[in-house]
């Protein structure tokens, strides 16, 4: 599998000592607003990153997840869709939402409106990985792990085809993998 790995671009020590940052950052915002939010992770490229940043949390927050589908192979196509839906309601919740990376913008531009129109009170967004030169819908994400050139990557939750997922490290993927 690490075969497939043209470049390591993050190793897991820059992204846990990135992840103590964040949480840090986002504790003392939320602190500020005396809220207690709950967390919810887009599944399913969430999940690694979700779990470094909770457990650093010492503020009171809930836990949840959504899986919402946007993207086939390695181009996003656009439209939305709600495959799994939370459990817990967000009316009148202040929403942290978790993701692996903005790319065109587009799945965090209708996971924020979807939340506003369901009556939550407030929508951040953290992503661990943020691809600004492939931006299509004016987005940003009120949290950033790291900024990362316009390529395909892979691991630390991030798939191609629903693999590399595992892996403990942020990679390039070589093209012919995919080509
Ligand atoms: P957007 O709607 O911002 O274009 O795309 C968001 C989703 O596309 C991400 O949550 C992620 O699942 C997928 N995506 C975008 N860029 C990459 C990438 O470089 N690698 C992988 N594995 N997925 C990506
Ligand atoms: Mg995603
Ligand atoms: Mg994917």
């Amino acid at each position: 599998m690490s075969d497939d790995i043209l470049k390591v671009l993050l190793n897991e020590e820059q992204i846990e000592k990135r992840c103590i940052e964040l949480a840090e950052q986002i504790e003392s915002d939320y602190e500020k607003l005396h809220a207690v939010p709950i967390v919810v992770g887009l599944l399913k490229g969430s999940v690694p990153f979700m779990a470094e940043l909770i457990k650093r949390f010492t503020f009171d927050c809930e836990i949840d997840f959504m899986s919402v589908s946007s993207y086939d192979g390695t181009e996003s196509i656009g439209d939305v869709r709600i495959e799994k839906d939370m459990d817990i309601s967000c009316r009148g919740r202040h929403i942290l939402v978790v993701e692996d990376i903005v790319d065109t913008g587009r799945t965090l531009r209708e996971v924020k409106q979807m939340f506003m129109n369901k009556g939550a009170t407030d929508v951040k967004i953290v992503s661990l990985l943020d691809k600004p030169e492939r931006r299509v819908v004016d987005i940003k994400a009120d949290y950033v792990g790291y900024t990362v050139p316009n390529e395909f990557v892979v691991g630390y939750g991030l798939d191609y085809n629903q693999k590399y997922r595992n892996l403990p490290f942020i990679g390039i993927l070589k093209p012919e993998i995919y080509e």
